[in-house]
């Protein structure tokens, strides 16, 4: 019986049961992630991928101990995890170094947290930095180091300390194109080849194709609220061709799940103050961006493949998928299993002449419960003008923190719809006569 149940958890490194996140309290609380349920194995290098702002980095930050939850549990080797998880080593994006401390010195710097003693932690060190690939490099100062280099340095301190889960929050994003695919490959060859102690990765990442060449199983995310939305095992030998017909297919796959389908359009407008319903961000994108998608789209017939669309505009992921979101917002496209389809709205935008096209934004701009809530309360003041407190004030309720970007937002689509204008210097919206 205790046999088995220990057995289960050896195999079972980390667990999250209805793990619930919230920032701030009360009437201002925001959701981060709601209801996660999760297992890493040991031998298990997983990502988690999914839009900004879905709680990616407060999933990591939760298993390391660096948060707490707000409700549910988190379990490492079958014991709830009470403070700082001593087992797990986080990487950030830009990992921060020491500019007064030698490479070396920033390696051992992390030995010596742990008590190593100084003659070993000498030794560890310089071998640590020989299998990151820095040998030579162990008496220059971060300043004389590239980008990729300084990240090798953060990757050799956090190996230093023998994490048994290794949490990697877009550790190759702040790397140019050529030093990230080469600390992906040197971090791969640690790991498959068992010359590092740890025995499981989770790493964030919005880079679906490195998700695909490096991870055992990938867990979607979903926002509004943060969520898991899919898991999907990838099964490619190693070593993974992006070329490859069975890693597009995955591309594909995991694309799809990223960006989910088309919901109805009561369920997509979000609601404005005083009203029924899910209040809803908008998502932060110039509607210029939006119009090269939807012409982009038209040209070919009204039906593009997502992948290939953010591959053709050079655009990641994080950046595509708001424009996409604003597409799906305002009426004029859908996304269906991967594909984004043209809306007749969208068709007759993407044919419109300038001018057409303002009043077509502008109708469409005010299904927008909060847009047309703004709109309607100028209209109804006598000067139509109103400050741009009063609008705060009464959004601050639902969207806490995030106001101030909501009303920017709100503002930016309001103008160029030329809906209503606004005044930096008074602070104010007002309609134009
Ligand atoms: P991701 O890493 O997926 O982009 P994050 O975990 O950083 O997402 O954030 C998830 C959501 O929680 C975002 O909407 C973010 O604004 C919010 N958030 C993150 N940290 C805090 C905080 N300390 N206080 C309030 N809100 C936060
Ligand atoms: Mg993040």
């Amino acid at each position: 019986m205790t046999t088995a149940v220990s057995l289960n958890h050896a195999d079972n490194l980390l667990q999250l049961q209805n793990v619930t996140k919230a920032y701030g309290r009360a009437a201002k609380q925001f959701i981060a992630i709601r209801d996660v349920n999760l297992k890493l194995r040991r031998g298990e290098f997983v990502c988690l991928v999914g839009p900004s702002g879905c709680g990616k980095s407060t999933l990591l930050r939760i298993v390391t101990g660096l948060n707490t939850v707000t409700s549910g549990a988190v379990l490492y080797r079958g014991l709830p995890l009470h403070g700082v998880n001593p087992y797990a080593t986080i990487v950030f994006q830009t990992f921060a170094l020491f500019p007064w401390l030698t490479v070396q010195k920033n390696v051992e710097i992390a030995l010596k947290a742990r008590r190593v003693p100084p003659a070993e932690r000498t030794a560890r060190a310089v071998k640590l930095i020989d299998t990151v690939g820095l040998n030579g490099f162990e008496s220059a100062y971060p300043r004389e180091l590239s980008g990729g280099m300084r990240q090798k340095v953060g990757f050799a301190r956090a190996m230093a300390v023998g994490p048994e889960l290794l949490c990697l929050d877009e550790p190759f994003s702040a790397l140019d194109v050529l030093s990230a695919e080469a600390l992906r490959g040197e971090l791969m060859e640690l790991w498959l080849n068992k010359s590092i102690p740890i025995q499981a990765i989770l790493m964030v990442t919005h880079n679906i194709e490195e998700a695909i060449l490096m991870a055992d199983r990938i867990v979607v995310m979903g926002k509004n609220p943060g969520r898991i939305v899919a898991e999907i095992a990838i099964t490619l030998r190693h070593p993974r061709h992006r070329k490859d017909s069975a890693f597009q297919a995955m591309v594909d796959r995991v694309y799809t799940a990223v960006a989910g389908e088309t919901k109805s359009e009561k369920e997509t407008l979000g609601t404005a103050p005083g009203k029924p319903g899910e209040k809803r961000m908008l998502p932060d994108v110039r509607l210029e961006a939006l119009a090269g998608l939807l012409e982009r789209l038209s040209e070919e017939n009204g039906r593009l493949d997502l992948y290939r669309m953010g591959g053709e505009l050079t655009l990641e992921l994080d950046d595509l998928l708001p424009i996409v979101e604003a597409g799906e917002l305002l009426g004029f496209l859908t996304v269906q299993s991967g594909d984004l389809l043209l809306s007749p709205p969208g068709q007759a935008y993407a044919e419109a002449s300038i001018l057409a096209r303002k009043e077509i934004i502008a109708g469409r701009v005010l299904r927008l419960p909060v847009i047309a809530w703004i709109y309607e309360t100028l209209l109804r003041d006598d000067n139509k003008r109103v400050d741009r407190h009063y609008f705060y004030d009464k959004l601050q309720d639902d969207f806490g923190d995030l106001t101030e970007k909501l009303l920017d937002i709100a503002i930016r689509w309001g103008r160029q719809a030329e809906l209503f204008a606004y005044n930096g210097d008074t602070s104010e919206l007002f309609l134009e006569s």
